[in-house]
């Protein structure tokens, strides 16, 4: 697919761009409004099909050149959603924590669901869900992943540019520390012996935390290849609890195989592995 505007006697027509929401807090499509002073010349290379948090205009038929998706499955409905996105779009580009691992709403696949739907809603026979929540790549194929809790705006503006140019994007695969370095910052884990998790983490967030001195906790999601085990091991060694450890690994893409495993092997579940 060549989402590039073609050429025709008329006005070039523009890629036909939908963004859609599944289980999420929207923060990953408020930072695409964010994008302030880039929106308004992005909106004139795109038509926007469909992006409810922004407009009223609703197309649910027509082809897509482009989706961006937020959020994860955790309704019968949002599978069979995601399917028709999925049939209807040339590409399909997945944005922020919860469509890439499944959010902080995959706490409950390690819960029983039916008993925290009882303990939280008055008539919990009223709430239709699944048991688990899972990433949009469990459901559909997935062409772009972008990680991030929420997703870094420019980021995200930079691969749709190179969608729209009809290349791939070239996304990083290193870990915060690289990005943490190139500014200069002092190591938080070194200095202050702060159980950071930027070793780990995927780059793209400019290293926020510790550039103001606090440490990672994973929002951006697993690096490349990462070794969180012998991480984990070196923070314990430097006085973090066994539970502190688990409960860094279950933050909001705790279902990410990478650190969902060396969770379930530190707290002793069945299939784990440290
Ligand atoms: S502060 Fe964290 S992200 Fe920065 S270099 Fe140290 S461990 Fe890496
Ligand atoms: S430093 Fe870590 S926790 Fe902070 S924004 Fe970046 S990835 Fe997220």
């Amino acid at each position: 697919m060549n989402p590039r505007p073609t050429a025709s006697a008329g006005a070039a027509p523009r890629p036909r761009l939908g963004v859609f929401k599944f289980a999420s807090c929207d923060g990953c499509q408020l930072s695409l409004l964010n994008l302030e002073d880039e929106l308004l010349p992005l909106l004139e290379r795109v038509e926007l099909v469909q992006f409810f948090e922004a407009s009223s205009r609703a197309d649910e038929q027509g082809r897509l050149d482009v989706a961006l998706v937020e959020g994860s499955i955790t309704t019968a409905h949002d599978a069979q959603r995601i399917r028709r996105v999925r049939e209807r779009s040339a590409l399909l580009v997945t944005i922020g924590a919860c469509a890439t691992s499944g959010g902080i709403q995959a706490l409950r696949n390690l819960a029983d669901v039916e008993s925290w739907k009882a303990a939280v809603y008055p008539r919990p026979e009223w709430i239709e869900v699944l048991g688990t929540s899972t990433p949009i790549a469990d459901h559909v194929k997935v062409d772009v992943e972008i990680q991030g809790c929420p997703v870094n705006k420019e980021q995200v503006l930079r691969v749709l540019l190179r969608l729209l140019l009809g290349s791939l994007p070239d996304l990083p695969s290193a870990s915060v520390c690289l990005e943490c370095k190139r500014r200069g910052n002092p190591c938080v884990l070194v200095a202050k012996g702060v159980p950071c998790l930027g070793p780990v983490t995927r780059a793209g967030c400019g290293a926020i935390c510790p550039s103001l001195g606090r440490d990672c906790y994973g929002c951006f999601g697993p690096a490349a290849d990462p070794n969180p085990a012998s991480l984990m091991r070196q923070l314990e060694a430097g006085g973090l609890s066994r539970a502190d450890s688990v409960r860094r690994l279950r933050h909001v893409n705790g279902w990410r195989r990478e650190f969902r495993e060396l969770a379930d092997a530190l707290e002793g579940r069945e299939g784990g592995d440290a």
